[in-house]
């Protein structure tokens, strides 16, 4: 996949990209990221990529001429067909907008600063804008990477162990189960018995009725589209609440 990010501070993205599981996918050529100073594109005689707001009031607002010349700067390195902002006013990224992304050849990241980019930007050079949360950050950056992130995940061979990005969180929907290491009982505190046992298939069920248990208490609302073993889990999982909390003893908050 090739992704192309576009941001005034390539200086703050690139050297996430060179380490850890990221760094390895562009050396073994699982990822072709390229990083693209808007600032280059600006022609004026001070290089200006941004300018007060039509209508008055504060901050900086993107300018339009710089950001289309660098997106159309990319044509034949890549196709163009989805140029993502990085906006809070964006559709919030999730697991299956990841997954969507994966599949593509390529992308563009834009990240701003500021106030953003001018409206035109966004109506016309844009196809999708992306939020990571409903918070404000400084700058694009940080979204961008995260996006690359996650979507890298999603490409065999980014992460060694396929296994282990299938039993992540959200990759079934639901959360991820609890892990243990060694030491097996650490100040009183021992690890479920049945995890060091060696029974794949008692493990197996256990993690999912532990999975099923977290995103219960935690995310109730991701419990939808459930297999017949799964209801069967979470009824166990409420029996075993009812029971502890015994027959006769009030809930107090
Ligand atoms: N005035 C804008 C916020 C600008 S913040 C507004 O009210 O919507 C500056 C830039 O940081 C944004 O243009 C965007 O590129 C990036 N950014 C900030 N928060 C973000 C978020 N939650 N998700 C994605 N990008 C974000």
């Amino acid at each position: 996949m090739r992704v192309d990010i576009l941001t005034l501070f390539p200086e703050m993205v690139t050297p996430y990209l060179q380490g850890s599981l990221l760094g390895k996918a562009v050396r073994d050529g699982r990822l072709d990221i390229e990083v693209t100073n808007i600032r280059d594109f600006a022609t004026d005689r001070h290089r200006t990529t941004d300018d007060s707001p039509f209508g008055g009031g504060p901050g900086m607002v993107m300018k339009c001429e710089p950001i289309f010349a660098a997106v159309e700067s990319l044509r034949g390195r890549n196709s163009l067909e989805r140029v993502l902002l990085m906006s809070p006013r964006g559709r919030k990224l999730d697991q299956r907008l990841v997954r969507e992304l994966a599949a593509q050849r390529d992308m563009v990241l834009l990240c701003a600063r500021y106030e953003g980019v001018d409206e035109r930007v966004s109506q016309t050079l844009v196809t999708d804008e992306v939020s990571i949360g409903d918070y404000v950050l400084s700058g694009g950056e940080l979204p961008a990477l995260v996006l690359v992130e996650a979507v890298s995940r999603m490409i065999p061979g980014v992460v060694g162990d396929w296994e282990s990005v299938t039993t992540d969180s959200f990759f079934n929907v639901i959360l991820g189960p609890p892990q243990y290491t060694r030491p097996a009982e650490f100040r009183g505190m021992a690890v479920p018995p049945v995890l060091r046992e060696g029974n794949h298939a008692a493990i197996a069920r256990w993690r999912r009725k532990e999975a099923l248990r977290a995103t219960r208490s935690r995310r109730p609302e991701l419990l939808t589209d459930l297999s017949k073993e799964d209801l069967k889990l979470l009824a166990e999982i409420e029996r075993e609440d009812a029971e502890s909390l015994g027959p006769d003893r009030e809930i107090t908050p």
